[in-house]
């Protein structure tokens, strides 16, 4: 969901907070809350998933990273917090950047149509990876 909002509050922060957002800034990609976990162990061993759990949700919240909710499975985290949209694989779930832009004033034009107070819109593009791809006649199409 791409809001144009700003964070209502700052989320205080800790050390555990700010090892938490460095794992996700250097996993580069979209983790889900397992793999920032998994990452987030590595300089403190002792910490619970529920913790960081809790905290990645609390930086989400403070919009100081975003939630991706995209397709089945859990939900993901991104750092970067500058609207982009994303595209995933169908096949193995990758999520990644794309750099398309699309014509701006789409959320003003919904409003005219449709009458709405317009706070934001959601865009996913899906498909499959290049890897995937290349096995594509395997792939069984839903
Ligand atoms: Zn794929
Ligand atoms: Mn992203």
């Amino acid at each position: 969901m791409e809001m144009k909002q700003l964070p209502e509050k700052m989320a205080r922060m800790t050390p555990q907070r700010r090892v938490i957002l460095e794992a996700l800034r250097k996993s580069g990609n979209h983790p889900s809350a397992d793999r920032v976990y998994e990452l987030v162990r590595e300089k403190l061993p002792h910490v619970s998933m529920g913790t960081v759990y809790r905290n990645l949700e609390t930086l989400a919240e403070a919009g100081m990273i975003q939630r991706l909710e995209l397709g089945p499975g859990p939900r993901h985290y991104d750092a970067g917090i500058k609207e982009h949209y994303h595209i995933r694989c169908l096949q193995c779930g990758k999520i990644e950047d794309t750099l398309v832009e699309l014509p701006s004033g789409l959320d003003r034009a919904a409003r005219i149509k449709t009458g709405f107070q317009v706070v934001g819109h959601e865009l996913e593009f899906v498909g499959y990876c290049p890897g995937c791809a290349k096995n594509i006649g395997k792939i069984k199409i839903k």
